[in-house]
């Protein structure tokens, strides 16, 4: 009983993460394609027809209509159902480690962003401009409320992306794209100076590995999307970064 009524709060923020995740869903099919993501109703991609609330619950939907549409049948995407349930695990993630705190709340919301601008970059190696300035607002957010801290959230702002945008200028453009820059800046001021280093430390390991490994398993072409392997290094450095730092340094007798 006892252990029940201490995973509720859990089951709520689950539920709160997955109602959220599908509106991420709209964002990732439309933000690319410059539709509205409040005015137009939700529709079948095949045969056009408007979607019903109980065709719209998160997860559950997908699993009761068997992955295809009520009316013609047709395929419905599997990364429907996953966005929605890995928002959830996220949020639960996030508050697990740093509790019911305000710092929880902006670190959700940084990880819905994230989310989303993994998944369309994935696709158009592009970040949108929106999803950056929505970061961007979050540090600034994150900032206010840390103010013994501001020099390390400034720092954070500029360490990574000032490196980055060197390198984007000595390639022309090549080596990284602008929208990785912003993303690093938004991000670095949320996270502060040593997460945002470790973050991408950690984002270029996975994307050398997945990278390396896509190329070889399915002949992958050589242009890489780094949004997503950045995303997930900023995901484990905010969730993770001042255990493993502190850890390290530990190692070093510091
Ligand atoms: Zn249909």
């Amino acid at each position: 009983m006892l252990l029940f009524l201490d995973s509720v709060p859990y089951i709520i923020i689950f539920i709160f993460g997955i109602v959220i995740g599908s509106f991420l869903n709209v964002c990732i099919y439309r933000l690319p394609l410059h539709e509205s993501i409040i005015m137009a109703p939700s529709h079948c991609m095949t045969c056009g027809r408007k979607l019903r609330w109980y065709d719209m619950v998160p997860v559950f939907s997908w699993i009761v209509l068997g992955g295809k549409c009520r009316n013609c049948k047709s395929k419905i995407s599997v990364q429907y159902p996953i966005i929605e349930a890995l928002n959830g695990i996220f949020y639960v993630l996030v508050c697990a480690v740093n509790g019911l705190t305000w710092v929880s709340l902006l670190y959700c919301l940084m990880v819905s962003a994230l989310l989303t601008l993994s998944l369309i970059d994935w696709r158009t190696y592009e970040i949108p401009f929106g999803i950056n300035v929505f970061l961007f607002f979050i540090g600034i957010a994150a900032t206010v409320s840390d103010r013994g801290n501001l020099i390390s959230h400034l720092i954070g702002a500029v360490c990574v992306s000032a490196f980055l945008e060197i390198l984007f200028m000595l390639s022309g453009g090549r080596a990284i794209g602008g929208g990785d820059i912003k993303l690093m800046a938004a991000c670095g001021l949320i996270l502060g100076w040593k997460q945002i280093i470790l973050a991408f430390l950690l984002g270029c390991i996975i994307g050398s590995v997945v990278h390396t490994i896509r190329i070889k398993v399915s002949g992958a072409g050589h242009m890489l999307a780094m949004g997503p392997y950045l995303s997930a290094g900023i995901f484990l450095a905010a969730l993770w970064g001042n255990t493993w730092i502190g850890w390290y340094l530990s190692l070093l007798g510091l």
